[in-house]
């Protein structure tokens, strides 16, 4: 099974042929579709079968890497589909999901934060820090921070690299408690070019400068140690 999303975070549609169905759900030789993980929704869309139209209501990847369309109807293996992404949600996901990049680089070089956790939404983003000490003062010094870098315009890019280079780097690792998947011994590592890199299957813009924006709308005691911030951005 080959997965689009991960040689072309834009591409939007494909052609696929149906692998096997179980309980209204269909594995197919190839997808566009996330099946979501590290914090990122899985996507949204739908399957065309002979020009009739199957709503993806979720996607699933199973102990064995394989991915689940969920369209509510076993479909027979061999049939041909034609697959088309939700665009605007999966791009205000890849926008947000840059976002989250930047914000956990800058608020462990700018704050020496640690982070715990990440939720990737369309409109909004929640991440968590073990950042002890840190204040309301201090918000709109991170946010400026954070925007400085996206009015940056720095380049995106994906590459794999093996397992025991990757065991070498902890650096890469960012969220606890949440490994990077690892497939066929390779790790993949997403770099904004000349300020980060870190190990992620996710799917990314290509320029901090399609990011935009970003606005810190909220901030939360999480326990004496923990906080979590929710991010926005400024329409496209
Ligand atoms: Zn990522």
């Amino acid at each position: 099974m080959t997965r689009l999303y991960l040689e072309d975070s834009y591409r939007r549609g494909f052609d696929a042929t149906v692998v096997a169905s179980r309980e209204g759900a269909c594995l197919l030789d190839q997808t566009v579709f996330h099946p979501g993980g590290g914090g990122q929704p899985h996507d949204r869309g739908r399957l065309l079968l002979g020009g009739e139209p199957l709503p993806v209501s979720r996607v699933e990847e199973d102990p064995e890497g394989r991915i689940w369309h969920e369209v509510g109807r076993d479909l027979p293996p061999g049939a041909g589909v034609r697959g088309e992404l939700d665009w605007p949600f999966r791009l205000a996901i890849m926008r947000h999901h840059g976002l989250m990049h930047v914000v956990n680089t800058v608020a462990r070089e700018q704050l020496g934060g640690v982070i715990t956790g990440v939720q990737i939404g369309p409109e909004r983003s929640r991440i968590d820090f073990r950042l002890p000490g840190f204040t309301r003062e201090q918000i709109p010094a991170h946010e400026a921070a954070v925007n400085e870098v996206l009015a940056r315009g720095l380049a995106f890019s994906a590459r794999l690299i093996t397992e025991a280079e990757f065991e070498g780097r902890p650096e890469l690792v960012r969220t606890l408690n949440v490994l990077p998947p690892v497939v066929d011994g390779k790790v993949r590592v997403v770099e904004i070019a000349g300020f980060d890199a870190q190990a992620c299957g996710g799917t990314h813009v290509h320029s901090t400068a399609e990011i935009g924006r970003a606005r810190m709308v909220k901030f939360d005691n999480k326990g004496k140690d923990n906080k979590r911030f929710y991010w926005e951005l400024d329409a496209a």
